[in-house]
């Protein structure tokens, strides 16, 4: 018996799993990848990232998890009508695959028991305890007085349990060998309706020039990503020498009010399942704070349910009011976001 089963080891289900584990508590982290497992991302971690890792993990985010340019710098907008803002901020610009397998390996490290390539394919709850089916080579169920979801954005024990279909948005991103006239320091967001349903990004990693759209509806974003290479031809110079590859992925569909769905039961949500996800995806800081307060939330309140959601609510409430304004921050740059203006 677990005190606490965490499921999916990205930002989120890790951050859970080693804050529990530092404190003597039982818990089992389960990923369904063998890590370290790929995860679309554009790997840009803010300043408050960074400082949560630091929080959280008691280091500085690792030289071993960057690529180049490691420093980011910020990010330059390009609002509907082709104006450019700069945001200037500290933050580091990491591969995915290594900086999430240094967190599980973190948590492991504290004592949480780290099982990958292990999926989890239901969670029932009876008399206050979960019972979890779990697939690695085969099937098998361990149980916990808690679980904590983090599985990211499918969501399918998400769905299963409040039997509901989630809405996604699509990103389409390329990598590819070439050239471009911008500053490779910046993540650059665009926001005009005829790059993209959503947004437009180009970054750069490890010499890699990666280039993104993100649409509504999926069988558009081949049409929209061929915009928006045109269109980056034509500004900046772009120069194709050879892609590398093509990565289709989802992110949460964020609606208006940003609801967050806390959990069922004894089974809570956190990170991008939750629904915690800021504008232009970033989404890393999100996971991992709310992965913490979700935690938190159980070890002060282990026998209370009600205080735990309690807890957990009020807890994530600032991060919530944040990511709403932040929305409504684009609402204004941007009339395909106008829905989310507070
Ligand atoms: C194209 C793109 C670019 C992005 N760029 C950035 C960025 O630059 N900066 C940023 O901060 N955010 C970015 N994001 C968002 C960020 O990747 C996510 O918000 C963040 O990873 C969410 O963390 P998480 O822990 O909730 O979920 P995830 O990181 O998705 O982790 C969930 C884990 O759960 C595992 N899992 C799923 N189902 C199961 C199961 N049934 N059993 C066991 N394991 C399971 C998955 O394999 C995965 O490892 C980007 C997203 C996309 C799609």
């Amino acid at each position: 018996m677990y005190d606490v089963i965490v499921i999916g080891a990205g930002p989120a289900g890790s951050t859970a799993a080693k804050t529990l584990a530092t404190k003597g508590y039982k818990v089992l982290l389960v990923e369904k990848f063998k890590m370290p497992r790929y995860k679309s991302c554009s790997g840009q971690l803010i300043k408050k990232t960074m400082d949560l890792v630091q929080t959280y993990f008691g280091e500085a985010v690792p030289a071993s998890t960057m690529c180049a340019p490691t420093e980011n710098r910020g990010m330059i907008f390009t609002d509907d009508k082709g104006k450019s803002f700069r945001f200037e901020q500290d933050g580091l610009n990491v591969w995915r695959s290594s900086f999430d397998k240094w967190l599980a390996d973190k948590a492991a490290q504290s004592g949480a028991e780290v099982r990958d390539h292990t999926a989890a394919l239901s969670c029932v709850e009876e008399n206050g305890i979960v019972t979890v089916t779990l697939k690695g080579e085969q099937a098998y169920t361990e149980q916990a007085r808690y679980v904590i979801d983090c599985e990211g954005v499918v969501g399918t024990l998400k769905k299963k349990l409040l039997n509901r279909d989630l809405q996604y948005i699509t990103t389409y991103q390329t990598f590819n060998q070439g050239s471009i006239d911008l500053d490779y320091r910046f993540f650059h967001a665009y926001l005009q309706p005829e790059l993209s349903e959503y947004d437009a990004w180009f970054n750069v990693k490890d010499n890699q020039l990666v280039l993104g759209v993100s649409v509504k509806n999926s069988s558009n974003a081949e049409y929209y990503y061929s915009r928006f290479i045109a269109y980056m031809k034509e500004k900046h110079n772009l120069r194709i020498d050879k892609q590398l590859k093509v990565d289709k992925w989802l992110m949460p569909h964020i609606r208006p009010g940003c609801a967050i769905d806390y959990g069922v039961g004894r089974v809570l949500f956190a990170g991008e399942i939750a629904g915690f996800l800021n504008p232009m995806g970033e989404g890393i800081s999100a996971g991992m704070e709310s992965g913490y307060h979700a935690v938190n939330a159980i070890m002060q309140h282990f026998d209370d349910l009600d205080l735990v959601y309690a807890d957990y609510k009020a807890n994530t409430d600032a991060m919530h009011n944040y990511m709403k304004r932040q929305w409504s921050f684009v609402a204004g740059m941007a009339d395909t976001f106008k829905e989310m203006g507070l």
